[in-house]
């Protein structure tokens, strides 16, 4: 009786889900890349206490219990902290191999700027709660569970499936996994191609604006502003103090910003979403793909990513600064940590902090090596796979090409040869992007629907474009 009326319910209500229930993963499939995820996002890989060894391990162990041979699967890294894992799924080789990454590492999270333990996966009104369910932990995981999937389904693709999880991607450093694999074990990795986090699903109000698929990103640069002073004791105080200098400095670069303007890729991105946004904005969106500055004006202003999309942005980051409460500081520093356009140099930037801060006591220098990786080229497969994965999953969302504001390990592909997409199929509400920020979530929803859009998308491109 129970299951006369629940089918009874199901058929008279439901013809919407049906068609939705059919784009899904099995549920076994869903079981599987959740509990993955858990695995992932319970282990503690910050950038620089964690380890991403554990997550490493844990693929692996999928991967052997799933029937992948040892042959296939490798762990290993710079150090015992840092393993990176690459597993192979064989083709028949008639065209060179698709990479598909993710980062095992992520940003810090404190327990007490949190409203949860951020590395308790917890799922809580729609949403999955924890460090790392965005960036980047579902794509690891969904890059697992769906090569487990091929596997047990036989899928016999064109081209070798290669995925890699990787240690390090945040913030830079020795033992970034991608660089290090291209180093060390490029035969592992080298591909025609690679799939990468950078492009998520955008919504807004619950209703899906557009998939992206990201094509070129900022790149990173980090400055260090530092004051030096010959200090002495705080009870003779001098008008020369090294925390005012930089404190004048940071805030006069917090009222600044950078011009605004786009580029090929930008300028093709506010043209789709002049179709796509409803209300004034619209009108403001058209008139930005064709480069007017006033309407630039308004588009900055109405959205922070928006606004990052438009223009090179500076932000401090961090703070240092004194070594007694009774002495005038000595030092005072603080890193300014800039996305750039990929059209703006690194001495561009570097000049512009300096007019800016315009105090000589205040150095202004780089830290590390600014990466800039090339635009990948917009292949027509990889397009179309993308738009008919996504028209599979969302009819009528549209495709949308875009620079990421955020850098990524795609750099290092790009650099080394390896055109790499951002594509996720995960959606995500534009006003509320919490990457390295608190209570990370994504949706239950959109996790699975993610899934199974990756799930068509690989397979597409996997059969050479068919
Ligand atoms: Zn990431």
């Amino acid at each position: 009786m129970l299951r006369t009326l629940s089918i009874l319910f199901f058929l008279s209500l439901s013809w919407a889900l049906i068609a939705d229930a059919e784009t899904m993963p099995p549920a076994a499939d869903k079981q599987l890349a959740h509990d993955i995820y858990k695995e992932f996002v319970e282990v503690q890989s910050g950038f620089t206490t964690g380890s991403t060894t554990p997550v490493a391990e844990a693929a692996a162990a999928h991967l052997k219990a799933a029937g992948f041979p040892d042959s296939d699967i490798f762990v290993g890294g710079p150090n015992p902290k840092k393993a990176n894992l690459v597993v192979r799924y064989h083709g028949s080789g008639a065209a060179r191999p698709i990479l598909l990454l993710a980062h095992e590492d992520v940003v810090e999270a404190k327990r007490e700027d949190w409203t949860m333990d951020p590395f308790q996966f917890v799922e809580n009104g729609g949403y999955f709660y924890g460090r790392g369910t965005g960036d980047d932990k579902a794509q690891a995981a969904v890059w697992i569970a769906n090569l487990i999937r091929y596997k047990r389904e036989g899928f016999k693709p064109d081209r070798d499936i290669i995925v890699a999880l990787t240690a390090d991607e945040e913030g830079g450093g020795p033992f970034n996994g991608i660089d290090w694999l291209i180093k060390n074990h490029r035969n592992l990795i080298d591909a025609e191609l690679a799939l990468n986090e950078g492009g998520w699903g955008e919504s807004s109000g619950g209703k899906k604006i557009s998939n992206d698929l990201q094509v070129s990103e900022k790149y990173v640069i980090n400055f260090r502003f530092e004051v030096r002073n010959k200090g002495g004791h705080s009870s003779i105080p001098v008008a020369d103090n090294a925390i005012y200098h930089l404190a004048g400095a940071l805030d006069r670069l917090s009222r600044f910003g950078f011009p605004l303007k786009t580029n090929e890729v930008t300028a093709a991105y506010f043209g789709q979403m002049a179709k796509i946004e409803t209300g004034p904005i619209a009108a403001d969106l058209a008139k930005v793909a064709e480069g007017s500055q006033d309407a630039m004006e308004k588009v900055a202003a109405a959205s922070p990513p928006w606004n990052a999309t438009l223009r090179t942005t500076c932000v401090a980051t961090e703070l240092e600064g004194g070594h007694a409460k009774n002495a005038l500081p000595q030092l005072a520093a603080a890193t300014v940590n800039c996305r750039v356009l990929p059209e703006d140099s690194v001495e561009y930037v570097q000049s512009t902090l300096h007019k800016v801060v315009a105090d000589d006591q205040v150095s202004i220098t780089v830290v590390g090596n600014p990466g800039k990786g090339p635009a990948s080229p917009l292949r027509p497969d990889v397009v179309n796979a993308v738009k008919r994965a996504t028209g599979l999953e969302w009819p009528g969302v549209p495709v949308v090409p875009m620079m990421v504001m955020g850098a990524t390990d795609g750099m290092y592909l790009r650099e080394a040869g390896i055109p790499c997409y951002g594509i996720q199929g995960f959606f995500f509400d534009r006003n509320d992007i919490r990457f390295h920020g608190r209570d990370e979530r994504m949706g239950v929803q959109e996790f699975y629907e993610g899934q199974a859009f990756l799930y068509e998308l690989v397979k597409m491109l996997a059969r050479n474009g068919q």
